[in-house]
């Protein structure tokens, strides 16, 4: 069938500074860049272009631009170009439309319309370079209240604590499977987690044996799918988070498809090589809050009560609700994902539809504990749409203990956000198995680019906390007055409990 879809992006190439290095025919996975030895010249093929921006990065000439299709582009402001192209594609496929990464729909996005406070005059602020600043955060359940005693003539902790997680900054990698990204990934984020004293999760693909001497840093994952958990993972990691659902796509399963199950991912996952892993929507074992009580049981006992037990659920519209049971059946983090969570593969319908902001629901899962009086039992990680160190601070006076990022470590690491991760054929070699593209990775590389964010956006945390007048992140935890809205409803500033500016 004639395709109606006209290329997306143009490929310009500036023909008196192009050497014929053929750099950009190597680097593009999507072979858009081609040597025409006739005529001595590179040449592209627009239409396989998909903007990720590699070609452009290592041109050493600078020699190409890649422009929006001015042709391609007939919308108006009712039938978008992505509606159209949509419409387009679906009457040529007749399938579900795939995509990468998170919800890129011009919902606004509660972040930018919540503003910080300052100290001035009456509670000074505080001078981060001068003066101790502690962000250090404890995750898991923290007692009703602690008793002490007197040991040889000094005080001492009475009561026992259930293990938690202790990270030098309150940011952490979040979930992401290996085989949805590379090992080279994988590496990099557990060798970042541990020289900066945080934690890194296996996502729900296990983890490789070459990795086990990071897992004092792993948070290791039990999804639907169960893939590659066995006894020594379960011992391995610092903690266990059962995932129920994402924020890129709440309610479905996740599915790697075969040509991405290499024999090193099948032999991580425990399936076989080249078959598809499918995670079945629901955990077959878990229809209820006591079901799920019993899995968080059945880990704890697995790993002696050692490790915290996290549960992972996609914000949607009763996620205080859910928190709630959460708490109940034992869970010691609490990790909500946004609607603008990331992901490997998802229905495009899915992942920009469904869910909720994590703005709000963190807002409201942390006024839910508080108000049961069970705020104490767990801890809240919120992730899915965690862009910058400002949004990190205002998640944690929202009401969150730490974050989780995950689409942030990638760009870090030189992903461009081009959204066609499910190709399996990422052009900077995060999202792919393919052991060839893979090695665009270093992880030495990519591990000192991850420890600088870490570093940077922890500089930046104690400059807004000192600005603040906090120099301890305890309080700044749940903290709302530290926040204020712009262009709100009253309703959405009841919903996150902050006041609007200029009140
Ligand atoms: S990378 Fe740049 S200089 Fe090299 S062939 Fe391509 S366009 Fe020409
Ligand atoms: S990980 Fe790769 S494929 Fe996915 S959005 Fe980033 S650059 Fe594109």
């Amino acid at each position: 069938m004639k395709t109606y879809l006209l290329p997306e992006y143009l490929v310009e190439r500036d023909q008196n500074r192009c050497i014929r290095c053929k750099v950009c025919v190597n680097q593009c996975t999507y072979d858009t860049h081609y040597y025409d030895a006739e005529d001595d010249v590179i040449c592209s093929r627009d239409e396989n272009c998909v903007n990720c921006q590699r070609c452009v990065t290592f041109c050493p000439t600078h020699a190409i631009t890649i422009r929006k299709n001015p042709n391609a582009n007939t919308e108006n402001a009712n039938w978008t170009l992505g509606a159209i192209r949509d419409v387009k594609k679906q009457a040529e496929t007749g399938g579900v439309i795939l995509t990468g990464m998170g919800c890129d729909k011009p919902y606004f996005t509660y972040w930018d319309r919540l503003l910080l406070n300052a100290s001035q005059v009456t509670n000074p602020s505080i001078d981060p370079l001068r003066e101790p600043m502690e962000i250090r955060t404890y995750l898991g359940a923290k007692p009703d209240q602690l008793e002490m005693e007197l040991e040889n003539g000094s005080v001492a902790l009475k009561t026992e604590l259930t293990p938690q997680l202790c990270l030098d900054t309150p940011i952490m990698f979040s979930a992401m499977s290996y085989g949805a990204i590379s090992l080279n990934v994988h590496e990099a984020l557990a060798r970042a987690a541990a020289e900066s004293g945080t934690y890194f999760n296996t996502g729900e693909g296990g983890l490789d044996k070459s990795l086990y001497k990071y897992g004092s840093h792993a948070i290791v994952q039990v999804a639907s799918g169960r893939f590659g958990v066995h006894p020594t993972y379960l011992d391995v990691g610092a903690a266990v988070e059962i995932k129920i659902g994402q924020g890129a796509k709440p309610g479905i399963g996740g599915h790697l498809p075969g040509e991405k199950v290499t024999a090193d991912v099948a032999r991580t996952r425990m399936i076989p090589t080249g078959t598809d892993a499918l995670s079945p929507a629901p955990q077959h074992d878990i229809y209820s809050i006591e079901d799920l009580r019993q899995l968080i049981y059945a880990l704890k006992e697995a790993t002696d009560y050692t490790k915290p037990i996290s549960v992972k659920i996609a914000a949607v519209h009763n996620s205080a609700a859910i928190a709630s049971g959460m708490v109940r059946a034992g869970g010691d983090i609490i990790a909500l994902d946004g609607v603008r969570g990331a992901t490997g593969a998802a229905p495009k319908v899915i992942r920009d539809n469904v869910g909720i902001p994590i703005e709000l629901a963190i807002a409201q899962v942390d006024q839910r504990l508080r108000e049961e009086g069970i705020r104490n039992q767990a801890s809240i990680v919120a992730a899915g749409g965690i862009r910058s160190s400002a949004d990190i601070v205002k998640a944690i006076a929202l009401g969150a203990d730490a974050v989780y990022i995950a689409t942030a470590t990638l760009v870090a690491i030189g992903c461009t956000v081009c959204q066609k991760c499910y190709t399996g054929k990422c052009p900077w070699g995060i999202a792919t198995s393919d052991p060839w593209i893979s090695k665009r990775v270093n992880p030495d590389i990519a591990t000192e680019r991850l420890v600088n964010l870490l570093r940077g956006w922890s500089l930046e945390i104690k400059d807004m906390m000192g600005g603040m007048g906090m120099n301890a992140i305890e309080s700044l935890r749940g903290n709302r007055l530290a926040l204020r809205g712009v262009g709100l409803t009253k309703t959405e500033l009841k919903i996150l409990g902050v006041k609007m500016a200029g009140d």
